[in-house]
């Protein structure tokens, strides 16, 4: 069974001109990001949220919450943060499934570790 957690931050960024001619001056998002385990049903339960909460404060929101994104990606586009934060989460948490990074309830990126980045 597949379990989602819904996590929200906010950062600011700024990116290049592709992105969208606004995108270049640094501004802020309210970013939110829904991570999904996987896990067989024992008790009841698909996964320790408690565990997977406190992982994820930690290892994400901790750093990303507040601060300017581009201080820790070169290009901190949703598709990068995606990545970013699969490759930090990937190892602590048993069976990531997917990760959806919402950069504007209007957009978002999934990703499900394919490919290696
Ligand atoms: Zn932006």
């Amino acid at each position: 069974m597949q379990f989602t957690r819904k996590f929200e931050f906010d950062a600011a960024h700024n990116l290049t001109k592709g992105f969208g001619e606004k995108e270049t001056q640094i501004h802020g998002h309210r970013y939110r990001i829904d991570i999904t385990v996987e896990g067989s049903v024992k008790d009841g339960m698909a996964t320790n949220l408690n565990e997977l909460k406190k992982v994820v404060q930690t290892e994400i929101l901790d750093v990303l919450d507040h601060s300017n994104l581009n201080d820790h990606l070169k290009i901190p586009s949703a598709e990068n943060i995606a990545i970013w934060t699969w490759n930090k989460l990937k190892d602590k948490l048993q069976r990531l499934a997917e990760i959806k990074v919402y950069e504007t309830p209007n957009h978002w990126v999934t990703y499900r570790g394919e490919n290696e980045y």
